[in-house]
């Protein structure tokens, strides 16, 4: 499957991100449940106005799984899912709302600092991953698709297995460098804190898996 390219504007935020420095990296996962409670939210509201769709609030949620030994951090949700359509136009460019701010803010200042303040959305995934994996499938659809890209240079997107409808993204954390340290974004009482302090108030509730080996 060939290669695309971001557009010019995503990939010069993308490459802020992968940038960015320590203190501001732990949004990453801001992001992903924000975007995950969104999902679910679109569930919501399509059920409360169709009547053939029940939402059954225990059916819902968010889940992180680390595993140590892969690296892997995984942020998986039961909302509305993307099709491959929707992967290519909302994971293949820069966001229109917060991402956008950001850029806009940053070309004024150094952006290295202000980076925590704004909703900068799925591509601060970078900031602690080296490899994102998206796996989607949306609701009413048959099929589910796999967007992969390994940072600035692209991103493929195919066809993929999964069972239900909803979202999985797999972040492949960065290993250590002598001045930068990841490993904790794999560790369950750094996720934990970082959980409590953004993301109290999603009213999904968020699952936490952690698996040593
Ligand atoms: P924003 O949330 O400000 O729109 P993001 O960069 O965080 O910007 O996300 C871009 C878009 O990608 C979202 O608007 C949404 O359409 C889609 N998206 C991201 N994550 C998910 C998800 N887990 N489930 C469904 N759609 C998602
Ligand atoms: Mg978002």
């Amino acid at each position: 499957m060939a290669k695309k390219k971001f557009k010019a504007e995503s990939k010069r935020l993308l490459e802020m991100m992968i940038n960015s420095i320590y203190t501001q990296r732990e949004i990453f996962l801001r992001e992903l449940i924000s975007n995950a409670s969104d999902a679910i939210d679109k569930i919501y509201y399509k059920a409360l106005a169709d009547d053939s769709l029940v939402f059954n609030k225990e059916d819902y949620y968010i889940k992180v799984t680390a595993d140590k030994a892969n690296r892997t951090l995984t942020i998986t949700d039961t909302g509305i899912g993307m099709t491959a359509e929707e992967l290519e136009n909302n994971l293949g460019v820069i966001a229109k709302s917060g991402s956008l701010a950001f850029k806009e803010a940053n070309e004024a200042k150094d952006g290295h600092n202000i980076i925590g303040q704004f909703g900068v959305g799925f591509y601060s995934a970078f900031m602690v991953a080296d490899d994102v994996t998206v796996i989607s499938k949306a609701l009413g659809s048959s099929e589910a698709f796999k967007w992969e890209s390994k940072g600035a240079d692209g991103y493929t997107i195919e066809p993929a297995e999964k069972d239900s409808v909803g979202t999985e993204i797999t972040l492949k954390i960065k290993a250590n460098t002598e001045e930068d340290q990841y490993d904790e974004y794999l560790e369950e009482y750094r996720l934990k804190s970082i959980i409590k302090k953004y993301s109290d108030f999603i009213r999904f509730p968020i699952k936490m898996d952690i698996t040593t080996s």
